[in-house]
């Protein structure tokens, strides 16, 4: 008897350590909680095409390392008819431990189909425009967030040294290699080995390109800031005043809906880092780009915004979306120098 009890004790320890003894941990099942894991954000996608067949077109653009679709859903009426009018593109996600920058694109998908038919003002920019929205264009490096390491930020990209994962927000092909990006595969901003290397920013680029797009918006967490160009260098971008006022304009749009305050800088204020989409965007194409940093102000809670804040977060952020589409499609755009 004994015996018997001590076998029992001895097994129930070796099960409870046996999890510790690894230095992989066991990735847990895909639950975001309210926040759209890889598989709901797929699913939600397909729900609003279904729900809006006019209005809306969810396509691939292509396939990650792990094999998951890259996402884009495309807002416009004649949706499935390539029309001569404005684009826009808002991609969230690239950093995968920021879980509202997926949710605030996808609730503005939303959005915007459920208030075309009562809404006059989201008919005009649905008529008269393209709205793209790249919800989540780092799914392999989110899904991994979501069950196994919270705090993952860069793809998963195996780097051949035991280490994996390049930063895609250092990774674009304009002042690549500069100062806030690093070389070292360990480092949380490792930039590849070459300037889009990447299929997920190649994908950018090439989408970017083919579309001429007329602005765009990244959105990431944390801080409450409106970035513009330069990241790279503290100089001003040449058009800083316009990119400035633009800026400052959906800020005071964001404060407006909750008093809450997000400050518009250049990105350079925050910190340099080279290699960004905005400043891709910006420096090959002139067009202005943004990036968001959502809620929280500050480091508590840092990335680990609580499910809560999803939707007044999306809140704040709608007026100032649909005021970057407005002034794209009133003409605001400027020259464009593609190759
Ligand atoms: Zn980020």
């Amino acid at each position: 008897m004994k015996n018997k009890f001590q076998a029992i004790l001895l097994s129930y320890f070796l099960l409870l350590f046996s999890g510790s003894a690894c230095d992989t941990p066991e990735p847990g099942p895909p639950d975001a909680g309210l926040y759209h894991n890889y598989a709901e954000l797929t699913q939600e996608l397909a729900r609003l095409q279904a729900q809006f067949p006019e209005l809306a077109k969810v396509v691939s653009l292509g396939k990650t390392v792990e094999s998951r679709d890259i996402w884009a859903i495309k807002i416009s009426d004649n949706v499935t008819a390539n029309e001569d009018e404005s684009e826009i593109l808002f991609v969230g996600g690239h950093h995968a431990r920021e879980w509202i920058a997926v949710d605030v694109p996808l609730l503005l998908a939303r959005n915007l189909l459920e208030n075309y038919a009562s809404d006059a003002r989201t008919k005009n920019y649905i008529d008269n425009g393209e709205i793209w929205i790249i919800p989540l264009l780092n799914p392999d490096g989110h899904q991994y967030s979501v069950t196994t390491n919270r705090l993952w930020r860069k793809n998963r990209r195996n780097n051949g040294d035991g280490t994996f994962g390049v930063d895609l927000n250092r990774n674009y092909g304009y002042q690549w290699g500069g100062p806030g990006s690093s070389g070292s595969t360990f480092s949380e901003t490792y930039r590849g080995t070459a300037p889009f290397s990447e299929l997920e920013t190649q994908l950018i680029r090439d989408f970017a390109i083919e579309h001429q797009v007329a602005a765009m918006i990244s959105y990431h967490n944390y801080s409450q800031l409106v970035l513009f160009p330069w990241g790279f260098t503290n100089a001003p971008a040449p058009d800083q005043t316009l990119l400035s006022q633009l800026a400052t304009t959906m800020a005071d749009s964001i404060f407006a809906v909750h008093r809450v305050r997000y400050t518009p800088e250049q990105s350079s204020d925050l910190y340099l880092a080279s290699g960004d989409a905005t400043d891709w965007l910006y420096g090959e194409t002139r067009v202005p780009a943004f990036t968001i940093e959502l809620r929280p102000r500050s480091s508590s809670p840092g990335f680990i915004l609580p499910d809560r804040d999803i939707q007044p977060t999306f809140q704040e952020n709608l007026p100032a979306a649909l005021f970057l589409i407005q002034w794209s499609q009133q003409g605001g755009t400027m020259t464009l120098r593609l190759k």
